[in-house]
């Protein structure tokens, strides 16, 4: 990874925070990834959001690796696929490391073989290939957002018709701290991630694209100039290296300078935004028909010996990842995904990977905070991407004034941690809102 020093000339947005630390420095360099090979999977129904897909295989079944195992149900859920040949253990409920609640996965023991099912893994001429086929072939391949948001991406490639997208923004920033798996794959594979997002432009007939990329990665913003000297229509922005700057208000309003509320999506000024990973998965759904089986996973943090990206299975036990990882003794926190946005996991005996697991962060001396009274100080409200109060939110859903909450916009918060992270009487403020958020849904479900 490389920086610029040229600051002034590096777009962004307003708020935001910058890491004291962000941890690349373990994994950025590695130019190795090695391939995971598990002995079992466990394939989740519920990836992705929309409707589970429902299991098409039992006990017992023989499967190769990219069959379907799991069909989409309706248009707004995702197909799902073995990432491994083998044999069908079981249908259970397993615990989910995402919703942390018990939800149905197909487990397959792993044959070993590799043997691919008969039609995918096949190379084809893209040439001349149809926006409609290459909307099929994404839904299809149970394509999901690969940037942690896991929304069907056949979905997000079909805008209302009264809505007209003129420009595709690819995320390149990777923003979250620790992470560098779209660092690696753009350094490794950055003509298919291009190609990539050109069946994106094809499919939704969009003749403009934004790439952004973070200062810290300019070795990387070289390499796509490089390929995109005669592209004029794809441009690519060297951003301010700031937290959240891949999320897609911030990112649009860097690249395009357009802005929309928080509850709004992308469309509603014209754009459609997509993580790296997902445009690279896309060119091998569409070039060579490989569902959505494996994305390369950063596991790292001072609570293993050997911080490294691999190359995993959907469904791969984490303690499996942990072991090649070199785990080391007296960890306090495992973490699915990146310090300000994942998820700390309870229990590492059940958790595997799903599609949006970018990374796992082990960590040896995650600090217990003690938290202490708002002193107003207002670096929560300064800090905040979407123009929010954190902290009167905060009071708010501590108190359990959930209308007052609601009337103070606390449904537009994203979660993003800027507010809990800057505030220095450590106040919990994420931990409450989503708190308040959960008991609303709830509360309007009772209705
Ligand atoms: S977590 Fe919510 S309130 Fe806090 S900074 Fe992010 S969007 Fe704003
Ligand atoms: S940063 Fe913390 S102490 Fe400062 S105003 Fe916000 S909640 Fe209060």
């Amino acid at each position: 990874m490389t920086t610029t020093l040229i600051k002034s000339k590096l777009k962004t947005f307003v708020g935001g925070i910058h890491p004291k630390e962000d941890g690349k420095n373990l994994t950025c360099s590695k130019k190795e990834v090695p391939s995971i090979s598990p002995k079992t999977v466990y394939l989740f129904m519920n990836q992705h959001i929309g409707a589970p897909a429902k299991p098409n295989v039992k006990k017992g079944d023989t499967v190769k690796k990219g069959q379907l195992i799991g069909e989409a149900q309706g248009f707004v859920s995702a197909n799902i696929h073995a990432s491994v040949s083998g044999k069908v253990i079981d249908v259970i409920p397993w615990h989910h490391p995402v919703t942390g609640i018990k939800s149905p996965a197909v487990m397959i023991e792993n044959s070993g073989d590799d043997t691919w099912i008969e039609g995918a893994n096949e190379s084809s001429d893209t040439g001349q290939i149809s926006p409609d086929e290459i909307k099929q072939r994404i839904q299809s391949a149970g394509i999901v957002g690969l940037g942690g948001a896991t929304f069907p991406t056949h979905v997000k490639l079909t805008p209302p018709k009264d809505k007209v997208i003129d420009t595709v923004v690819m995320n390149g920033a990777e923003c979250e701290p620790y992470l560098t798996c779209d660092y690696r794959l753009m350094i490794d594979k950055p003509s298919e991630i291009i190609n990539g997002l050109k069946l994106i432009m094809k499919c939704i007939g969009c003749k403009k694209a934004h790439i952004g990329v973070e200062a810290n990665k300019t070795d990387v913003y070289n390499l796509f100039k490089d390929i995109l000297s005669n592209e004029p229509n794809i441009k690519i922005d060297l951003m301010e290296v700031k937290y959240p700057q891949g999320a897609e208000h911030q990112l649009i309003k860097a690249s395009l300078n357009r802005e929309f509320k928080p509850t709004q999506l992308p469309l509603e000024v014209g754009a459609v935004v997509i993580n790296v990973g997902t445009a690279f998965a896309i060119y091998e759904a569409v070039k060579f028909r490989r569902p959505l089986i494996q994305r390369i996973v950063t596991v790292t943090g001072d609570g293993v010996e050997n911080p490294q990206n691999f190359l995993v299975p959907i469904g791969t036990p984490i303690k499996q990842l942990l072991e090649e990882a070199q785990i080391t003794t007296n960890i306090n926190k495992i973490i699915f995904g990146g310090p300000m946005m994942g998820i700390a996991q309870g229990n590492i005996d059940m958790a595997v990977t799903v599609k949006g697991t970018g990374g796992i962060l082990v960590l040896r001396n995650a600090q217990q905070w003690r938290s202490h009274a708002c002193i107003r100080c207002g670096r929560c409200i300064d800090s905040c991407p979407y123009g929010l109060n954190p902290s009167e939110l905060s009071i708010l859903c501590e108190a359990k004034e959930f209308n007052l909450a609601l009337e103070n916009n606390v449904m537009e918060c994203k979660e993003c941690g800027c507010c809990s992270y800057i505030c220095p009487s450590k106040r919990p403020i994420v931990h409450l809102i989503k708190f308040a958020k959960a008991e609303i849904a709830r509360q309007k479900t009772k209705v």
